[in-house]
Protein backbone atom coordinates (compact mmCIF):
# COMPACT_ATOMS: atom_id res chain seq x y z
CA UNK A 1 0.00 0.00 0.00
CA UNK A 2 3.42 2.31 0.94
CA UNK A 3 4.26 2.21 -2.90
CA UNK A 4 1.37 2.05 -3.89
CA UNK A 5 0.83 5.53 -2.52
CA UNK A 6 4.13 6.57 -3.71
CA UNK A 7 3.39 5.57 -7.36
CA UNK A 8 0.27 7.87 -7.30
CA UNK A 9 2.81 10.86 -5.98
CA UNK A 10 5.06 10.67 -9.07
CA UNK A 11 1.47 10.25 -11.34
CA UNK A 12 0.63 13.65 -9.79
CA UNK A 13 2.57 16.23 -11.39
CA UNK A 14 0.63 19.11 -11.83
CA UNK A 15 3.25 20.42 -14.99
CA UNK A 16 0.49 21.05 -17.65
CA UNK A 17 3.57 20.31 -20.31
CA UNK A 18 4.27 16.69 -19.83
CA UNK A 19 7.70 15.35 -19.73
CA UNK A 20 8.20 11.14 -21.04
CA UNK A 21 8.93 10.33 -17.61
CA UNK A 22 5.37 11.71 -16.52
CA UNK A 23 3.53 8.97 -19.26
CA UNK A 24 5.72 6.14 -17.90
CA UNK A 25 4.19 6.94 -14.25
CA UNK A 26 0.57 7.52 -15.35
CA UNK A 27 1.21 3.91 -17.37
CA UNK A 28 2.14 2.41 -13.86
CA UNK A 29 -0.51 3.85 -12.43
CA UNK A 30 -3.01 2.33 -15.03
CA UNK A 31 -1.85 -1.09 -14.38
CA UNK A 32 -2.81 0.16 -10.96
CA UNK A 33 -6.07 1.68 -11.72
CA UNK A 34 -6.78 -1.12 -13.82
CA UNK A 35 -6.65 -3.98 -10.55
CA UNK A 36 -8.11 -1.20 -7.94
CA UNK A 37 -11.28 -0.78 -10.45
CA UNK A 38 -10.73 2.66 -11.31
CA UNK A 39 -12.25 2.87 -14.69
CA UNK A 40 -15.56 3.32 -15.30
CA UNK A 41 -18.46 3.90 -18.01
CA UNK A 42 -20.48 7.15 -18.92
CA UNK A 43 -23.18 7.42 -21.36
CA UNK A 44 -23.96 10.25 -23.77
CA UNK A 45 -27.05 10.58 -25.03
CA UNK A 46 -27.27 9.87 -28.85
CA UNK A 47 -31.13 11.94 -29.53
CA UNK A 48 -33.20 12.28 -32.61
CA UNK A 49 -32.81 15.43 -34.16
CA UNK A 50 -36.62 16.33 -34.46
CA UNK A 51 -37.88 14.78 -31.08
CA UNK A 52 -35.02 14.96 -28.87
CA UNK A 53 -35.55 11.06 -28.04
CA UNK A 54 -33.09 8.84 -26.87
CA UNK A 55 -31.90 6.66 -29.60
CA UNK A 56 -28.95 5.14 -28.07
CA UNK A 57 -25.95 6.28 -26.04
CA UNK A 58 -22.15 6.55 -26.77
CA UNK A 59 -19.90 4.79 -23.97
CA UNK A 60 -17.26 6.58 -22.91
CA UNK A 61 -14.55 5.50 -20.68
CA UNK A 62 -13.14 7.39 -17.62
CA UNK A 63 -10.91 6.70 -15.35
CA UNK A 64 -11.35 7.93 -11.46
CA UNK A 65 -8.11 7.90 -10.05
CA UNK A 66 -8.12 8.62 -6.28
CA UNK A 67 -5.69 11.78 -6.39
CA UNK A 68 -6.03 13.00 -9.81
CA UNK A 69 -9.55 12.86 -10.00
CA UNK A 70 -10.81 12.31 -13.15
CA UNK A 71 -7.71 11.65 -15.85
CA UNK A 72 -9.64 12.14 -19.45
CA UNK A 73 -9.57 9.51 -22.11
CA UNK A 74 -7.67 11.60 -24.26
CA UNK A 75 -4.20 11.04 -21.17
CA UNK A 76 -4.93 7.85 -21.15
CA UNK A 77 -6.33 5.99 -24.52
CA UNK A 78 -3.22 6.77 -26.29
CA UNK A 79 -1.06 5.14 -23.33
CA UNK A 80 -3.42 1.86 -23.21
CA UNK A 81 -3.16 1.95 -26.69
CA UNK A 82 0.75 1.69 -26.94
CA UNK A 83 1.08 -0.76 -24.49
CA UNK A 84 -1.66 -2.99 -25.07
CA UNK A 85 -3.90 -2.78 -22.69
CA UNK A 86 -6.62 -1.09 -24.74
CA UNK A 87 -7.36 -4.86 -25.24
CA UNK A 88 -8.27 -5.86 -22.02
CA UNK A 89 -10.09 -2.13 -21.32
CA UNK A 90 -11.67 -2.53 -24.78
CA UNK A 91 -13.01 -6.08 -23.86
CA UNK A 92 -14.32 -5.07 -20.64
CA UNK A 93 -16.03 -1.68 -21.97
CA UNK A 94 -17.99 -3.50 -24.62
CA UNK A 95 -18.87 -6.07 -22.38
CA UNK A 96 -20.35 -3.62 -19.24
CA UNK A 97 -21.90 -1.43 -21.95
CA UNK A 98 -23.95 -4.43 -23.67
CA UNK A 99 -24.92 -5.48 -20.30
CA UNK A 100 -26.09 -1.63 -19.49
CA UNK A 101 -28.09 -1.34 -22.51
CA UNK A 102 -30.28 -3.69 -21.22
CA UNK A 103 -30.98 -2.27 -18.02
CA UNK A 104 -31.59 0.83 -19.88
CA UNK A 105 -34.36 -1.20 -22.03
CA UNK A 106 -35.74 -2.03 -19.32
CA UNK A 107 -36.06 1.59 -17.42
CA UNK A 108 -37.00 2.80 -21.45
CA UNK A 109 -39.13 0.03 -22.25
CA UNK A 110 -38.05 0.20 -25.65
CA UNK A 111 -35.53 -1.00 -27.85
CA UNK A 112 -32.15 1.59 -27.56
CA UNK A 113 -29.03 0.91 -28.95
CA UNK A 114 -25.28 1.62 -27.83
CA UNK A 115 -22.47 2.27 -29.28
CA UNK A 116 -18.96 1.62 -28.36
CA UNK A 117 -15.63 3.02 -29.17
CA UNK A 118 -13.11 0.21 -30.79
CA UNK A 119 -9.06 1.37 -31.27
CA UNK A 120 -7.15 0.41 -34.20
CA UNK A 121 -5.15 -2.05 -32.31
CA UNK A 122 -8.22 -3.40 -30.56
CA UNK A 123 -9.67 -4.08 -33.94
CA UNK A 124 -6.68 -5.86 -35.32
CA UNK A 125 -6.36 -8.23 -32.32
CA UNK A 126 -7.00 -11.68 -33.04
CA UNK A 127 -9.19 -11.96 -30.03
CA UNK A 128 -11.78 -9.38 -30.96
CA UNK A 129 -14.39 -10.91 -32.86
CA UNK A 130 -14.39 -13.63 -29.47
CA UNK A 131 -14.65 -10.40 -27.21
CA UNK A 132 -17.56 -9.53 -29.62
CA UNK A 133 -19.60 -12.66 -29.69
CA UNK A 134 -18.83 -13.12 -25.73
CA UNK A 135 -20.63 -9.22 -25.34
CA UNK A 136 -23.72 -10.38 -27.09
CA UNK A 137 -23.88 -13.93 -26.47
CA UNK A 138 -23.29 -12.83 -22.22
CA UNK A 139 -25.66 -9.55 -22.12
CA UNK A 140 -28.43 -11.45 -24.45
CA UNK A 141 -28.84 -8.00 -26.41
CA UNK A 142 -29.97 -8.50 -30.58
CA UNK A 143 -26.24 -7.76 -32.58
CA UNK A 144 -28.45 -4.95 -34.33
CA UNK A 145 -28.40 -2.93 -31.16
CA UNK A 146 -24.83 -2.86 -30.99
CA UNK A 147 -23.15 -0.01 -32.96
CA UNK A 148 -18.81 0.22 -32.80
CA UNK A 149 -17.69 3.07 -33.48
CA UNK A 150 -13.93 3.27 -35.56
CA UNK A 151 -12.14 5.49 -37.36
CA UNK A 152 -11.32 5.96 -40.84
CA UNK A 153 -7.29 5.38 -39.94
CA UNK A 154 -8.57 1.82 -38.07
CA UNK A 155 -9.76 0.69 -41.98
CA UNK A 156 -6.87 2.14 -43.91
CA UNK A 157 -3.95 0.27 -41.68
CA UNK A 158 -5.25 -2.88 -43.51
CA UNK A 159 -7.65 -3.04 -45.42
CA UNK A 160 -8.12 -6.55 -46.36
CA UNK A 161 -7.74 -7.36 -43.26
CA UNK A 162 -10.54 -5.13 -41.97
CA UNK A 163 -12.79 -6.27 -44.60
CA UNK A 164 -12.67 -9.87 -43.00
CA UNK A 165 -13.23 -8.36 -39.63
CA UNK A 166 -16.19 -6.15 -40.70
CA UNK A 167 -17.91 -8.66 -42.96
CA UNK A 168 -17.64 -11.04 -40.07
CA UNK A 169 -19.15 -7.94 -37.52
CA UNK A 170 -22.20 -7.72 -40.37
CA UNK A 171 -22.70 -11.48 -39.97
CA UNK A 172 -23.41 -10.75 -36.15
CA UNK A 173 -25.72 -7.58 -37.70
CA UNK A 174 -23.51 -5.51 -35.42
CA UNK A 175 -23.68 -1.73 -37.24
CA UNK A 176 -20.07 -0.16 -38.32
CA UNK A 177 -19.79 3.88 -37.67
CA UNK A 178 -17.21 6.16 -38.42
CA UNK A 179 -16.15 7.94 -36.55
CA UNK A 180 -14.55 11.74 -36.34
CA UNK A 181 -15.77 11.56 -40.37
CA UNK A 182 -14.22 13.93 -42.44
CA UNK A 183 -10.89 14.47 -40.43
CA UNK A 184 -8.70 11.26 -41.17
CA UNK A 185 -6.66 10.97 -44.50
CA UNK A 186 -8.29 8.30 -46.38
CA UNK A 187 -10.73 8.55 -49.79
CA UNK A 188 -14.20 7.90 -50.01
CA UNK A 189 -13.59 4.90 -51.84
CA UNK A 190 -13.90 2.86 -48.66
CA UNK A 191 -17.49 3.59 -47.92
CA UNK A 192 -17.93 1.62 -51.06
CA UNK A 193 -15.82 -1.13 -50.00
CA UNK A 194 -16.62 -1.43 -46.31
CA UNK A 195 -19.96 -2.18 -44.69
CA UNK A 196 -20.69 1.04 -42.98
CA UNK A 197 -23.72 2.40 -40.99
CA UNK A 198 -23.22 5.29 -39.83
CA UNK A 199 -20.85 8.59 -40.26
CA UNK A 200 -20.42 10.70 -37.11
CA UNK A 201 -19.49 14.47 -38.30
CA UNK A 202 -16.56 15.64 -36.28
CA UNK A 203 -17.39 18.30 -33.86
CA UNK A 204 -15.18 20.37 -35.80
CA UNK A 205 -17.17 20.30 -38.95
CA UNK A 206 -20.17 21.77 -36.02
CA UNK A 207 -18.32 24.00 -33.29
CA UNK A 208 -18.80 27.40 -35.96
CA UNK A 209 -22.47 26.50 -37.32
CA UNK A 210 -24.30 27.94 -38.71
CA UNK A 211 -22.11 31.45 -39.64
CA UNK A 212 -19.24 29.10 -40.98
CA UNK A 213 -19.87 28.92 -44.42
CA UNK A 214 -17.34 26.36 -45.25
CA UNK A 215 -18.68 24.13 -42.20
CA UNK A 216 -22.03 24.71 -43.59
CA UNK A 217 -20.39 23.48 -46.57
CA UNK A 218 -19.12 20.24 -45.53
CA UNK A 219 -22.19 19.19 -43.09
CA UNK A 220 -24.54 19.60 -46.30
CA UNK A 221 -22.03 17.82 -48.22
CA UNK A 222 -21.79 14.67 -45.56
CA UNK A 223 -25.67 14.74 -45.00
CA UNK A 224 -25.91 14.33 -49.20
CA UNK A 225 -23.52 11.82 -49.53
CA UNK A 226 -25.25 9.53 -46.37
CA UNK A 227 -28.81 10.33 -48.12
CA UNK A 228 -27.74 8.37 -51.45
CA UNK A 229 -25.62 5.77 -49.77
CA UNK A 230 -28.30 5.13 -47.53
CA UNK A 231 -26.53 5.77 -44.74
CA UNK A 232 -27.08 7.43 -41.18
CA UNK A 233 -25.20 10.29 -39.58
CA UNK A 234 -25.01 11.36 -36.29
CA UNK A 235 -23.62 15.08 -35.47
CA UNK A 236 -21.06 14.99 -32.52
CA UNK A 237 -20.43 17.73 -30.02
CA UNK A 238 -23.67 19.88 -30.83
CA UNK A 239 -23.59 22.24 -28.16
CA UNK A 240 -26.56 25.01 -28.91
CA UNK A 241 -30.15 25.71 -30.36
CA UNK A 242 -29.34 27.12 -33.21
CA UNK A 243 -26.67 24.62 -34.05
CA UNK A 244 -29.14 22.14 -33.44
CA UNK A 245 -32.11 23.95 -36.04
CA UNK A 246 -29.42 24.08 -38.78
CA UNK A 247 -28.85 20.40 -38.57
CA UNK A 248 -32.52 19.49 -38.39
CA UNK A 249 -33.61 21.78 -41.38
CA UNK A 250 -30.62 20.08 -42.86
CA UNK A 251 -32.30 16.69 -42.47
CA UNK A 252 -29.50 15.49 -39.80
CA UNK A 253 -31.25 12.61 -37.95
CA UNK A 254 -29.36 12.49 -35.03
CA UNK A 255 -27.46 14.47 -33.17
CA UNK A 256 -25.30 13.80 -29.89
CA UNK A 257 -23.64 16.83 -28.25
CA UNK A 258 -23.95 18.76 -24.77
CA UNK A 259 -27.38 20.42 -25.76
CA UNK A 260 -29.07 17.42 -25.31
CA UNK A 261 -26.94 15.36 -22.85
CA UNK A 262 -23.51 15.38 -21.52
CA UNK A 263 -21.60 11.91 -20.69
CA UNK A 264 -22.66 10.99 -17.25
CA UNK A 265 -22.54 7.79 -14.97
CA UNK A 266 -25.11 5.07 -16.05
CA UNK A 267 -27.79 6.17 -13.13
CA UNK A 268 -28.06 9.38 -14.07
CA UNK A 269 -28.82 8.23 -17.66
CA UNK A 270 -31.39 5.76 -16.49
CA UNK A 271 -32.92 8.66 -14.71
CA UNK A 272 -32.66 11.03 -18.06
CA UNK A 273 -34.71 7.96 -19.79
CA UNK A 274 -37.28 7.75 -17.19
CA UNK A 275 -38.06 11.38 -16.72
CA UNK A 276 -38.15 11.28 -20.95
CA UNK A 277 -41.34 8.88 -20.63
CA UNK A 278 -43.13 11.28 -17.88
CA UNK A 279 -42.69 14.25 -21.00
P1 LIG B 1 -14.91 10.49 -29.45
O1 LIG B 1 -15.17 9.05 -29.67
O2 LIG B 1 -14.92 11.39 -30.62
O3 LIG B 1 -15.97 10.92 -28.34
C1 LIG B 1 -16.63 12.16 -28.32
C2 LIG B 1 -15.96 13.12 -27.38
O4 LIG B 1 -16.61 14.38 -27.48
C3 LIG B 1 -16.10 12.70 -25.91
O5 LIG B 1 -14.92 13.12 -25.22
C4 LIG B 1 -17.29 13.54 -25.44
O6 LIG B 1 -17.31 13.76 -24.06
C5 LIG B 1 -17.04 14.80 -26.21
N1 LIG B 1 -18.26 15.59 -26.41
C6 LIG B 1 -19.51 15.14 -26.61
N2 LIG B 1 -20.38 16.15 -26.79
C7 LIG B 1 -19.65 17.28 -26.73
C8 LIG B 1 -19.98 18.67 -26.84
O7 LIG B 1 -21.12 19.07 -27.06
N3 LIG B 1 -18.96 19.54 -26.71
C9 LIG B 1 -17.67 19.16 -26.47
N4 LIG B 1 -16.74 20.08 -26.35
N5 LIG B 1 -17.33 17.85 -26.36
C10 LIG B 1 -18.31 16.93 -26.48
P2 LIG B 1 -14.22 12.16 -24.18
O8 LIG B 1 -15.22 11.40 -23.39
O9 LIG B 1 -13.20 13.01 -23.45
O10 LIG B 1 -13.44 11.12 -25.09
C11 LIG B 1 -12.40 11.53 -25.93
C12 LIG B 1 -11.99 10.44 -26.86
O11 LIG B 1 -11.42 9.34 -26.14
C13 LIG B 1 -13.15 9.84 -27.65
O12 LIG B 1 -13.47 10.68 -28.73
C14 LIG B 1 -12.54 8.51 -28.06
O13 LIG B 1 -11.70 8.68 -29.17
C15 LIG B 1 -11.69 8.16 -26.85
N6 LIG B 1 -12.45 7.22 -26.00
C16 LIG B 1 -13.32 7.47 -24.99
N7 LIG B 1 -13.79 6.32 -24.46
C17 LIG B 1 -13.22 5.31 -25.15
C18 LIG B 1 -13.29 3.87 -25.10
O14 LIG B 1 -14.03 3.27 -24.31
N8 LIG B 1 -12.51 3.18 -26.00
C19 LIG B 1 -11.70 3.81 -26.91
N9 LIG B 1 -10.98 3.05 -27.74
N10 LIG B 1 -11.62 5.15 -26.99
C20 LIG B 1 -12.37 5.89 -26.13
CA1 LIG C 1 -16.69 7.93 -30.66
CA1 LIG D 1 -16.07 11.31 -32.49
CA1 LIG E 1 -12.77 12.36 -31.51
Amino acid sequence: AKETGKARCVVYSPSESEPPEHDISLEAAMFQAVREGEFLLFYQPIVDARTREIQGFETLMRWKHPTLGMVPPARFIPIAETNGLINLLGAWALKAACVQLKQFEEVAKRPLYISVNISPRQFRNDKFLDVLDDAIAFSGLQGEQLVLEITEGTLMVDPVHAESILSKMAERKARIAIDDFGTGYSSLAYLKRFPISVLKIDRTFIRDLPTSEKDAAICNAVLDLAKHLDLSVVAEGVETEDQLAYLQQRGCQYIQGYLTGKPMAANIAMAALRESMHL
